[in-house]
């Protein structure tokens, strides 16, 4: 569990870390952070100043807890337009070279107020206090999300015709899916799975499952990793919800299991495909809260071209067992460690600090209230009348979100009010966009 170091705690951090990143090669660190709109915003230092902005952070403008996809700004009635600055302080704990830019290592960032508490805004200190949550009831979670990008050659067309999941596209890109490879593997990562995906120059990475906080971190270092490489191939990468108008999109489906004692509540329990009552719950709460939590997990008015009925993304408020179709599938996994369950409605739009955040005070408020979980979806949510699509909009998503006072009581009014503003101020941005307009705006932004 990533935790708050002390201003002395995070000096001594720099000055242990700058010799050998002097070895390595190092010249500067970039330090990022995700604002609500799900875009990575980052400032750098080179080395010498890194003991100094580990104590004291570096400045950031407060006006990026209001910007949207397009760089524009709203405002909501805590926002300071011009006004105010925040630090930007790097956690070293999880300060990475980059493979595949050398010269530069790359931390994530917290955000501080000027007098050295956590920026009631941080949507990294969100996760970490929801985790926090979590571990005073005895429980532990662990999460994964996986990452599907497009690439693209120069000219923004899909930079491979090979079919989906086909040898013929692997063979193509061999040698840069190799350096993916390395360059994700040499910066520490766990990687589990790397494939062709589906949608038209389509691939995807899995990562293995680690703490909350830690988890949102790797997905940015696997995504910033896998552009970076790519631009050394002259190729374009997109993560956005649907790249080609009509084909299936990049999905940021999230993966969590709930774990007590070392031992996974997914397996082994006397509930349904051995979950345990506490996941049961968990789940529950999450299935509850789904609409709302959209907000936070598919929050872009292009997520909604995405979250579509026989597209495996997860359109439908229901569970089951393999149901790729439901958004929450469970995965009994081939072992008993593996079963976890699967949010397939999220997407790379997120900013996964708060898309886990959000699950796990909605799972938590399930444990608490001893939420029952619904009957189980067994076929294509399609073919019944019975289950409900989730949200088929950004609007109607944001109508749900603003109903919900656990995500506001979760977040905290601030961070809570800054999300509200930013989704309705995109859907505003957007709203008389054909779909292939709205594809052409925001294909490169994500
Ligand atoms: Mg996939």
């Amino acid at each position: 569990m990533t935790t708050t170091r002390s201003r002395a705690e995070r000096a001594a951090q720099a000055r242990a870390a700058e010799a050998q990143l002097t070895a390595d090669g190092i010249d500067g660190v970039v330090f990022g952070w995700v604002d609500n709109a799900g875009l990575t915003r980052v400032k750098s230092v080179p080395l010498a100043q890194l003991e100094h902005a580990a104590q004291y952070g570096v400045g950031a403008l407060p006006c990026f807890d209001v910007s949207l996809v397009d760089d524009s700004f709203t405002t909501t009635p805590s926002s300071t337009g011009p006004m105010g600055d925040l630090r930007l302080v790097p956690d070293l704990d999880r300060l990475t070279p980059l493979a595949a830019q050398p010269g530069w290592a790359w931390a994530p960032a917290d955000r501080y107020t000027q007098d050295g508490t956590p920026h009631p805004g941080c949507q990294r200190d969100f996760a970490r206090r929801v985790t926090e949550a979590v571990e005073r009831r005895g429980l532990s979670v662990r999460a994964g999300i996986e990452i599907e990008w497009v690439v693209a050659d120069a000219a923004g067309d899909p930079a491979t015709a090979g079919p989906g999941y086909g040898m013929t596209r692997f063979i193509e890109h061999s040698d840069y899916l190799r350096e993916v490879l390395r360059a994700l593997t040499g910066q520490g990562l766990d990687v589990l799975q790397l494939h062709p995906e589906y949608a038209a120059g389509q691939f995807e990475v899995s990562v293995a499952a680690e703490g909350p906080v830690e988890a949102a971190d790797t997905t940015m270092l696997v995504r910033h990793t896998i552009r970076a490489v790519s631009i050394r191939h002259g190729l374009r990468v997109s993560y956005a919800p649907v790249f080609t108008e009509g084909e299936i999109g990049n999905g940021g489906h999230l993966h969590l299991s709930l774990w007590r004692q070392g031992r996974n509540l997914g397996n082994g329990g006397p509930g349904r495909h051995g979950l345990h009552p506490d996941a049961e719950h968990f789940f529950a709460g999450v299935l509850a809260e789904l609409p709302a939590l959209l907000a936070l997990g598919a929050p872009s008015v292009a997520s909604y071209l995405r979250l579509v009925p026989s597209r495996f993304a997860g359109a439908y408020r229901c569970w089951g067992l393999e149901n790729r179709e439901a958004a929450l599938r469970l995965i009994a996994g081939s072992t008993a460690g593996q079963a976890n369950a699967e949010f397939k409605c999220f997407d790379a739009t997120a900013n996964p600090y708060l898309a886990i955040g959000g699950v796990l005070a909605a799972g938590l408020a399930g444990l608490d209230a001893g939420l029952p979980l619904p009957p189980e979806t067994r076929s294509d949510p399609a073919t019944l009348d019975s289950v409900e699509r989730l949200p088929a909009s950004l609007p109607e998503t944001a109508d749900a979100y603003e109903k919900s006072a656990l995500l506001r009581q979760a977040l905290g009014a601030e961070l809570y009010e800054a999300v509200l503003a930013v989704r309705r101020a995109e859907s505003e941005l957007f709203a008389t966009h054909t779909d292939a307009d709205l594809i052409e705006a925001v294909r490169w932004r994500y």
